[in-house]
């Protein structure tokens, strides 16, 4: 069942995206060549909570981090450690916070140092792609009208949409009806209702769409071998245009 937050509600999930998003633009500034993705995640950790967040990934279905760092050809689920990250590396981040019993949930992908034209293209498409979804986030359209404006736009650039993990409703959990595909034909599932909140995820691959989970049963990548990029934003649902709350 999707639930319809009231706007009471809502303004307690935008406190939570917000952190969110200030987590992003603060870990954004620590990614260079030679850091640590351990240290990006213990930052990510004390900057949630010392703004008044709970770190909601950590110990989540027990993952053992604050933020989910996959670089280059690892999708989503990348767990924090020794690994360093290298000048040409792309790097994944996605992260959330609990703020009043709300979670907020937002990904944004990085070139590390100097990227190739190819990784730029990649994240700059991936962006895009929520963007384009998210036109179509308004009352009376159908869900799958955000899934297939994503997938028209991913694929008339060449890239794959990853179709083993999707988007979700999100609230007092992480993980909400409905789940929302990044591909599909439109005009399929519910009708978008004023005060739904969904966190949108484009999961987008430079080569093929199939992936796998390493041993550690976590840490997703791609079968080919190829790059990975993740964008994601929380939007609440409203009369007019999207209010995306994990954006300031
Ligand atoms: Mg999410």
């Amino acid at each position: 069942m999707i639930q319809i937050k009231s706007q009471r509600e809502i303004e307690s999930m935008r406190k939570a995206n917000v952190l969110t998003a200030l987590t992003h633009e603060y870990l954004a500034g620590l990614i260079q060549p030679g850091i640590m993705t351990k240290e990006l995640d213990e930052a990510a950790e004390e900057f949630i909570r010392s703004r008044g967040g709970l770190p909601a990934f950590k110990g989540y279905g027990g993952f053992p981090g604050s933020v989910c760092i996959s670089v280059n050809e690892e999708v989503v689920h990348g767990i924090p450690g020794p690994r360093i990250l290298m000048e040409g590396d792309i790097v994944s981040l996605d992260t959330g916070a609990i703020i009043e019993g709300y979670y907020g949930d937002a990904a944004r992908t990085h070139g590390v140092g100097v990227i190739d034209e190819e990784a730029k293209r990649l994240i700059v498409a991936t962006q895009e792609s929520f963007f384009e979804g998210i036109k179509f986030a308004k009352v009376g359209n159908r869900l799958s009208d955000i899934s297939h404006a994503i997938q028209a736009y991913v694929e008339a650039r060449g890239f794959s949409v990853v179709r083993d993990y999707v988007g979700h409703g999100i609230g007092r959990e992480l993980h909400e009806d409905p789940q929302i595909p990044n591909y599909g034909p439109a005009g399929r599932g519910p009708r978008l209702q004023k005060g739904m909140v969904l966190a949108i995820e484009p999961m987008i691959n430079e080569g093929r769409f199939t992936v796998r989970v390493l041993p550690n049963e976590w840490t997703v990548v791609t079968m080919d071998g190829k790059r990975s990029a993740h964008y994601e934003n929380t939007i609440a649902i409203t009369d007019g245009e999207p209010d995306i709350l994990s954006m300031r």
